[in-house]
């Protein structure tokens, strides 16, 4: 189970905590596009309303439909793998759904209907003709009886007059335009946008602000030649005027058009919010000890076509690039722990948002018990390193400060290291490193050369170059500088001076 479900698992909890006063009933949960476990997918879950026993085949149906619509839709579409679709089958006693013919705007004149519903569907709410609903605290207990893994809850009413609403659920008639409509108000329930359309009731959501400066606006990142993203007004009361939106065109202005750029980003957030690319790891263990050559993997959930992009690091090293999995052996690892680590990140035009991450990373402590230190010892002095303990079967390199190789042996190059090496005319002071390497072994060992050196000088802070004192005597100025060299010495009672 991926760490983001978790989270959600827990929410459906507390939902259900909430909602003691229905009594649990089960129905039969279909699969209608089943991509991977629900625990590792987004699980778009419908429920029927109004369609009684006899016309729930139809229902599957609708589902079915709509399932296809969608996953062809970007963002959907590219990553149609990360979803599951699931229909619960709820029968209602009548078809339809209730239409008091009560709304402010109501098209046209009629006699109140009422139907016997199980989720008590409507037309009306809130005074708006179009605006149908159901009972969301019935349609919560039923997902969470019966399939409570959800991610969206979707409910398709069983009427030919259209209508939708897209609140905590989003709900649609399944006519005609019940596909584009159910797919706009996804965008309100799964992704919080706001309806871009003239007269909308306006609120700061991805797509909708009273920011109208360019370099501050949240979409400032789409304003670019090849796109159709501006800072539009928004419409027309004197209140909605002092809103704007991203675009002309699009799903949350007119269901049937493609989403803008800003809100196909707000979708693709929200598709990374509910999954993981990397899935499951092998070996599954944190800590892994190597004997011989073995692969370390990852299985990822990917867009299709790919737009992940990866590395693998040993020790802080690339060894790898998007690739799903690596060879390790012996051979690669230091002694002790060595730190593998798989980092993964989504590259995808579809979002521009500042300090917006989607990487994912995972990790391996290796060690092997083939590989140990090599039982050398490194000592200095008189400007040489001197290296004792070296076998036959090993190589060894000495790397300068800036890690340049300026000695090495190596028994496969001609070069074979004998017990006893000594590199001389080293820098004085200056910090080197000892590498020595097998099939067996590996060391990496630094040390400060000690007197003599290449360049010793009167100023080093060393005794280097056969001077009396630190820097002083022999090629040096005297020790004590200019004044009067004088020894003072005691014995017998009596103190001797010479100068
Ligand atoms: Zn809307
Ligand atoms: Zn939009």
């Amino acid at each position: 189970m991926n760490s983001k479900k978790l989270k959600i698992i827990v929410r459906i909890f507390l939902v259900v905590a909430l909602i003691n006063n229905v009594s649990g009933q089960t129905f039969p949960v279909v699969p209608i596009i089943e991509n991977g476990p629900p625990e590792e997918r987004i699980n778009l879950v419908f429920l029927s309303e109004g369609y009684t026993q006899s016309e729930l085949s139809g229902f599957e149906q609708d589902v079915t439909q709509f399932a296809n619509f969608i996953l062809n839709d970007e963002p959907y579409k590219r990553y149609a793998n990360h979803f599951n679709v699931y229909a619960i089958l709820v029968p209602s006693n009548e078809s339809g759904a209730d239409h008091p013919f009560d709304a402010d705007d109501e098209p046209f004149p009629g006699e109140a209907v009422e139907v016997d519903t199980y989720f008590d569907g409507t037309f009306d709410s809130f005074g708006i003709h179009r605006l149908l609903t159901v009972d969301n605290s019935k349609v919560f207990a039923v997902a969470a009886d019966n399939f409570p893994m959800y991610d969206e809850l979707l409910v398709y009413v069983n009427t030919e007059i259209r209508g939708g609403s897209g609140g905590s659920i989003a709900v649609s008639y399944n006519g005609p335009e019940g596909l584009e409509i159910m797919n706009h108000e996804i965008g309100h329930s799964m992704h919080r946008l706001e309806d871009e359309y003239n007269n909308s009731s306006p609120s700061e959501r991805a797509n909708l602000t009273m920011e109208s400066n360019p370099a501050l606006i949240k979409w400032k990142n789409w304003l670019t030649p090849e796109t159709d993203i501006g800072v539009v007004q928004h419409c027309c009361t004197a209140t909605q005027l002092e809103w704007y939106r991203p675009s002309s065109t699009c799903k949350m202005r007119v269901s049937a058009q493609r989403f803008c750029d800003v809100c196909r980003e707000k979708a693709t957030t929200s598709i990374h919010e509910l999954t993981d690319v990397i899935q499951s790891k092998s070996p599954n263990s944190g800590t892994v000890s190597i004997d011989n050559p073995t692969t370390f993997s990852v299985n990822e959930l990917r867009p299709t076509p790919t737009t992940l992009t990866s590395s693998w690091t040993l020790n802080g090293t690339v060894i790898g690039n998007n690739t799903a999995s690596i060879s390790i052996s012996p051979n690669d690892l230091i002694a002790g722990n060595n730190f593998l680590n798989y980092t993964v990140q989504d590259e995808t035009e579809f979002i521009r948002l500042d300090n917006y991450s989607t990487v994912e990373t995972t990790s391996w402590i290796v060690t092997s018990g083939a590989v140990q230190n090599c039982g050398v010892s490194v000592s200095s002095s008189n400007g040489s390193i001197t290296i004792t303990g070296l076998n036959s079967n090993e190589n060894a390199k000495l790397f300068n400060n800036n890690v340049q190789a300026v000695w090495s042996c190596n028994p496969w190059q001609g070069t074979p290291c004998t017990s006893n090496e000594v590199i001389s005319n080293l820098t004085a002071g200056a910090t080197y490193f000892v590498s020595v390497q097998s099939d067996v072994c590996d060391e990496w060992i630094p040390i400060v050369v000690q007197g003599g050196g290449t360049n010793p000088t009167c100023n080093d802070g060393i005794q280097n170059q056969g001077e009396t004192g630190i820097d002083c005597g022999g090629p040096c100025a005297p020790c004590n500088g200019g004044g009067c060299n004088v020894n003072i010495t005691s014995s017998n009672g009596g103190v001797s001076i010479t100068v």
